[in-house]
């Protein structure tokens, strides 16, 4: 059991151009990145727009284990 490799997978759809984003990251990216946040700041690789999502629609899982730490 090897929890440090598990990947995330979190998409967003930009509300500027609507276009879907996918940003795979590890349990430690993750982490060190975002932390236990109930929103994810994401920026849009397609239009540079900087939009916020809540992490329980962009990433179930991580959403998930958040809460299991609480
Ligand atoms: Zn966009």
């Amino acid at each position: 059991m090897d929890k440090q490799k598990k990947r995330y997978t979190i998409k967003a759809g930009c509300p500027q151009c609507g276009c879907t984003q996918t940003t795979v990251m590890t349990n430690e990216e993750l982490q060190e990145r975002y932390g236990h946040v109930p929103n994810f700041d994401l920026e849009c690789g397609e239009c540079m727009a900087k939009f916020s999502t809540p992490a329980k629609d962009a990433c179930p899982e991580w959403d998930r284990e958040c809460r299991m730490k609480e």
